[in-house]
């Protein structure tokens, strides 16, 4: 499988150089260059499999001659044996074709483990490989830290140094970071805030000396491998419910657009579905684009959803350059313009393909609080400022009733606690494998926001090839 960028001026890559890439040379995202796909038959052969073998057919593809079958499945097993529910992503049903996906159960207890655990591994296989290693680093507000922590920690290959905005993460969240002892992990609390972080960040990928000495890499969300891990689950939960002889519905709480994307990519691939929900918080840019297709940024406010608190959606460049016929050239003129005036309007024809089979919809946080506590008690679940919004959405946008719906649960109510606890009255406990997190140790650096402390930190704490 060769990648092409969304931009149309990068070079075309092979899997393993994407993986490691991230972003195009052009500053446009790797999209495959033709979707493979999977007849009826195909998608019948995937019912009696289990999670990480139906993983194993939808990413086989992507990866084809760059990682074999025999690694891919190692990676796969060993990724998902380590979640903490038989089934990986049970489905639970709330009420006639009204379903919810958990993709909860994993490390970190949000669906971004389904993706990164997997690209972890991939990472230090394909370095292994070529004989390379690299250094991550990265700013995190508290939530995404974690799970890229949890994904390269005793990676061989890999040194990781995550940097948070001291006393301003949860307690949960830095727990989740820093009780993690391994010695390619490093934990640093920068006196300052999250931007602080960012621009601590930045500065080390702009000294290029720095970046070549280190090797210095990222595992940010446009990394092409986590859409593919992704789309795993649209293909499992469509198999559970009657696909291919039945379509299926997504509702999706979004941000970045990269979980509804990976649905997207799962219809091109073949498998039928009828509608995607894409749900927003009060930083609503997607749920505004699907209604008036017009795309405008405002500021960003805190949500009870944080994890979904956006400006730009950045993967939504990947479904544009489809819409626009990939016409590679003019995705990136919109996409400068867009940059520079903030505002970005789709041409009727492009809008009207785009709303065949997306809707979107926003809850506030009144609205979000009062559908955790309603579901509570119509159906018994407890679930989380994000995944509320997918089951909202999802039931407020259906647009045939007799199609199943299923809402992704993007996270389990304990890793936002205090919103669940407002909500319902109720505190959620965490799962069994964290229930001893408050009493674990940690490893953490307090560090001056300062980029030569930085540098003096990642070069004297890396490991030596
Ligand atoms: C990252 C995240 C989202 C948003 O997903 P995107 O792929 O960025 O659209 C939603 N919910 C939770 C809990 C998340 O961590």
């Amino acid at each position: 499988m060769r990648y092409v960028s969304t931009r149309g001026s990068a070079p075309v890559l092979q899997f393993d150089e994407v993986l490691l890439a991230g972003l195009a040379r052009d500053g446009g995202l790797y999209v495959p260059e033709t979707w493979p796909t999977f007849s009826k038959d195909d998608i019948r052969a995937l019912r009696t499999l289990t999670y990480a073998e139906v993983a194993f057919k939808v990413i086989q593809p992507f990866v084809a001659g760059t990682v074999d079958d025999g690694a891919l499945k190692a990676i796969l097993e060993d990724t998902y044996n380590g979640f903490d529910h038989e089934a990986v992503a049970p489905l639970k049903q709330l009420g006639a074709n009204d379903w919810v996906m958990e993709l909860f159960h994993g490390p970190t207890l949000a669906f971004k483990d389904y993706a990164l655990q997997v690209v972890g591994r991939l990472f230090d296989h394909v370095l292994a490989k070529r004989g390379e290693r690299i250094t991550i680093v990265g700013a995190t507000s508290g939530d995404t830290g974690s799970a890229a922590i949890e994904a390269c920690r005793d990676r061989e290959n890999i040194d990781i140094f995550i940097l948070h905005p001291k006393g301003r993460v949860s307690e949960v969240q830095r727990r989740q970071m820093t009780t993690i002892l391994s010695d390619n992990v490093h934990n640093i609390a920068v006196e300052g805030s999250f931007d602080d972080c960012q621009d601590l960040v930045k500065a080390l990928f702009n000294d290029h000396g720095f970046r070549d000495e280190v090797g210095l890499s990222a595992v940010n969300s446009i990394n092409w491998a986590r859409i593919m891990c992704q789309i795993a689950y649209y293909f499992w939960a469509g198999v559970q419910l009657g696909s291919p002889e039945r379509e299926i519905s997504f509702s999706v709480p979004s941000g970045n657009f990269g979980n509804v994307y990976a649905g997207y990519a799962a219809m091109q691939m073949g498998l039928p579905i009828k509608q995607f929900v894409v749900g927003a918080n009060r930083n609503d840019i997607l749920a505004r684009f699907f209604e008036t297709g017009v795309m405008k940024m405002e500021g960003v406010e805190p949500s009870l959803s944080p994890s979904m608190d956006i400006q730009v959606s950045s993967n939504f460049e990947r479904l544009m350059f489809d819409l626009y016929d990939r016409d590679g050239l003019a995705i990136a003129e919109m996409l400068t313009k867009f940059r520079e005036t903030g505002v970005m309007e789709m041409s009727q024809g492009q809008f009207a393909r785009a709303r065949e089979h997306f809707d979107g919809y926003r809850l506030d946080d009144d609205a979000t609080k009062a559908a955790i506590k309603d579901i509570l008690e119509t159906s018994g679940e407890l679930v989380d400022p994000h995944s509320v919004i997918g089951i909202v959405s999802g039931r407020e946008c259906n647009r045939d009733k007799s199609v199943p719906m299923v809402a992704l649960a993007t996270a389990h109510p304990a890793k936002f606690p205090d919103a669940v606890k407002q909500a319902s009255g109720i505190y959620p406990d965490l799962p069994p494998r964290l229930s001893d997190l408050y009493d674990r140790p940690e490893k953490v650096e307090a560090m001056s926001n300062d980029v030569a402390t930085l540098m003096a930190h990642v070069r004297k704490n890396r490991r030596a090839a």
